[in-house]
């Protein structure tokens, strides 16, 4: 087959360049350049290329079977596998230290070598459309013709909005992140851990997160509510400094004796949730962030395009002939991928009204972020989550326990917040790092 990509993220390099071992033609088209020689890499309309990353084992696993040599990149350039200790003694994989840069580029230069598959720079303006099937690209105006077309354009692509439904779920979630990437320094040792990939916790009114990279780097990150104005001068240096020093574990985190930040402050735009069904023409697939998107909060997304990469090489592979692919796609992606959009509206539009002061909503079914919460208090529920932690088993299989956790709740039981200031507090440190005479840049 001749198959034309759009995008050339981790779902378009990581599908392509399977495909292309499996014997197929692949042109995959990206509007940005890619990695240049110099370090930069202009990621435009690719907001998430910059800021923390955390990766699940479900992301090496793919490429250890489907582009052995991208996984054997990333361990060169310094990705760290973590495993740990279960409670009956096993270890198992939690996931890669790792920037998101720093996947992408090994991931990148391998997957441009790899005979089969070319890695076109350029706009993708249309898909071209003969008798109800899709049969290539506008490739900047010039047409590129396929047998199949897939469209891995991510999380904000719009190429193909107008040939498909609107999205069946979706959800602003009303939140942002904020962060800076740091170095500790020699010998300093990284601060504390809530599990193997990352340090959350939730304080009143917001939320931050440190998540491990490589070779000692680090990012450290504010959620916050983009409805409140005082938190957005978070993007001023001396102003995330100043919050972090204020919120005890990111003061230890960030404290200039034991880290420096080796990046500036990176504010992004709100986070959202979406699943979007297949265009049903034949000759098209819809994959990655382009069917489910997922806010960033449990690091699920790059994971999630991978899984659908593995269930759509595999329809392939078993020859499903092309106009039921789709729909095959389709109904596996309702039934695996649609759940964990939804989990993440549940518990973010959750999370939200929590922040307003809200207290949780114990009629509905009870969000699953409050479901593992209750595991603190309830080994039953503790014993019961490590499927879905680990993204083994999907959302549903909470439901066993997710009553359970509902009468803990009634019991008028709450889990703690960790220490620090509340968002209003925060606002006060924002409003005096503001006020304060501007000081040497850190970096
Ligand atoms: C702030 C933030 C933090 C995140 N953190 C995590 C995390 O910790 N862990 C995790 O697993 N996931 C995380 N994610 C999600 C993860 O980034 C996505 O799941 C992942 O990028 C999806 O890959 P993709 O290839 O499907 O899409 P993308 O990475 O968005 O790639 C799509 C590509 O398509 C190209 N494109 C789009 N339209 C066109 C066009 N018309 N012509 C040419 N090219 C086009 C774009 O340039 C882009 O390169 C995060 C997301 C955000 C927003």
């Amino acid at each position: 087959m001749h198959v034309a990509i759009i995008g050339s993220g981790p779902t378009g390099l990581v599908l392509g360049a399977a495909l292309a071992r499996r014997g197929h033609h692949v042109v995959a088209v990206d509007r940005d350049a890619g990695p240049d020689p110099d370090g930069g890499w202009a990621r435009r309309g690719v907001m998430q290329f910059h800021h923390a990353h955390g990766f699940r084992p479900q992301i090496g696993e793919t490429l250890q079977a489907e582009v052995p040599g991208a996984y054997e990149a990333w361990l060169a350039a310094g990705a760290e596998p973590i495993t740990f200790t279960l409670p009956d003694g096993r270890t198992t994989r939690g996931g890669m230290r790792s920037r998101r840069e720093t996947f992408e580029r090994a991931l990148h230069g391998v997957v441009a070598a790899t005979p089969g598959l070319e890695l076109r720079r350029g706009h993708v303006d249309a898909v071209t459309v003969e008798d109800g099937r899709a049969t290539g690209l506008v490739v900047d105006g010039i047409v590129e013709p396929a047998d199949l077309v897939v469209d891995a354009s991510g999380r904000s692509g719009r190429v193909t909005r107008s040939l498909r439904p609107d999205a069946e779920l979706s959800g602003r979630t009303g939140v942002a992140y904020v962060d800076r990437q740091y170095q500790l320094r020699p010998g300093a040792e990284p601060g504390p851990m809530t599990n193997p990939l990352a340090w959350q916790a939730e304080l009143d009114g917001y939320q931050v997160i440190v998540f491990r990279h490589e070779r000692g780097i680090f990012s450290v990150l504010i959620v916050r509510p983009i409805a409140d104005p005082d938190l957005a001068a978070l993007r001023h240096e001396r102003v995330f400094e100043a919050a972090c020093a204020a919120i005890p574990g990111l003061d230890t985190w960030t404290d200039p004796e034991r880290a420096e930040p080796i990046t500036a402050v990176l504010p992004g735009g709100e986070l959202v949730n979406h699943y979007r069904r297949q265009s049903g023409l034949r000759g098209l697939v819809h994959v990655g962030d382009a069917v489910a998107t997922t806010t960033p909060m449990f690091g699920r997304g790059i994971a999630t395009s991978l899984l659908q990469v593995r269930e759509l090489l595999r329809l392939l592979d078993e020859e499903v002939p092309d106009d039921g692919i789709g729909p095959a796609f389709e109904s596996w992606c309702d039934r695996e991928m649609r759940p964990w959009v939804a989990d993440h509206v549940c518990m973010d539009g959750a999370m939200l009204d929590r922040w307003r002061g809200r207290d949780t909503d114990l009629d509905p079914d009870l969000p699953s972020d409050r479901v593992m919460a209750a595991a603190a208090v309830d080994p039953v529920i503790a014993e019961s989550i490590g499927p879905y932690l680990a993204m083994l088993a999907g959302p549903a299989s909470l439901d066993t326990v997710r009553e359970r956790a509902r009468r803990v709740y009634e019991t008028g039981w709450r889990p703690a917040l960790a220490p620090g200031p509340t968002r209003a507090e925060l606002s006060a440190v924002v409003e005096k790092a503001l006020a304060a005479p501007v000081m040497a840049d850190r970096t």
